[in-house]
């Protein structure tokens, strides 16, 4: 396994191997999900690449760009141990220089849920991705489900721009206990881990009444609001895959979404119906 931290290093390396290339961008601090991640992109792909880039433009100001959890050693084995060719692990001033030019998160799409908690945070996000799929040039380049509407407009994005890369969703890894997986989850004390399950199991709820052809939006929020106190919400919305808001459940086409704190801590999560 190399790890690269140039960007034209990566670039020649990855342009003289003449492969079928995965591309798996995180922000470090790896887990099962990020795991999963990178076996999807081991059996499709011919290399595999790993970036991990703390990317301080889709921080706002005040939030945990600092101390968002950096673990580079642990990251190193868990990558070389599961078989990825190259990490890309770039200090900020080789991916950003000054007065720089931005992409922005489109007017709607890119400002409502988690762009209207986090104004400006999916512009960031595009930017740090645009970049780095000029850098990699990947065939496939795979992100979670559980960040729906950054992947929602990652594929936008992909699509708009007329980029050459396939975007592969692949599906939240979770405790047994439910708990989506998340860097941040190490934030949480015993209690705040207990008071979190509520996400998730807010969500199961949500499930369970569309299996029992309870489709009315509104009903199925209400007992979701009911199931999350006393945590602070910022958001359960239930919309369809082009993240419209809809009164019914459209069965295979919706995405039920939740954003809450907990503590001190933003967690998301979302079921895909
Ligand atoms: P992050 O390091 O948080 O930026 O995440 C990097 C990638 O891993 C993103 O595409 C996330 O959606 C994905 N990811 C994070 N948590 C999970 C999870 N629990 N299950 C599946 N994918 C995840």
């Amino acid at each position: 396994m190399r790890i690269i931290s140039k960007v034209l290093e990566l670039k020649e390396y990855l342009q003289a191997q003449k492969k079928i290339i995965g591309f798996v961008p995180t922000m470090g601090a790896l887990h099962d999900g990020h795991l999963s991640l990178i076996k999807k992109a081991k059996s499709d792909c011919e290399l595999v690449v790993v970036s991990i880039f703390v990317n301080p433009t889709q921080f706002l100001k005040g939030e945990d760009l600092d101390k968002y959890p950096s673990r580079d050693e642990a990251d190193k084995k868990i990558c070389e141990l599961s078989g990825v060719d190259v990490i890309f692990l770039p200090q900020v001033d080789e991916i950003y220089g000054e007065d720089e030019v931005k992409l922005s998160a489109p007017d709607v799409r890119g400002f409502v849920l988690e762009g209207a908690t986090r104004p400006g945070h999916f512009s960031g996000v595009l930017t740090v991705v645009n970049k780095l799929f000029n850098i990699v040039n990947p065939d496939f380049a795979y992100f979670g489900k559980k960040d729906a509407q950054q992947l929602n407009l990652i594929t936008l994005m992909v699509k708009q721009l007329f980029m050459n890369v396939i975007i592969v969703p692949v599906d939240t890894v979770r405790e047994s206990d439910g708990l989506a997986l998340s860097s941040r989850n190490i934030y949480l004390n015993a209690n705040e881990r207990r008071e979190a399950l509520k996400i998730s199991t807010a969500l199961y709820e949500a499930s369970k009444m569309v299996s029992k052809k309870e489709l009315n939006t509104s009903l199925i929020r209400e007992k979701m609001l009911q199931i999350l106190q006393p945590l602070k919400i910022g958001y359960v919305e239930i919309l369809n895959r082009d993240f419209e808001i809809v009164s019914e459940v459209e069965v295979g086409n919706s995405i039920v979404l939740v954003e809450a704190l907990v503590g001190e801590t933003r967690l998301l999560d979302n079921i895909w119906l």
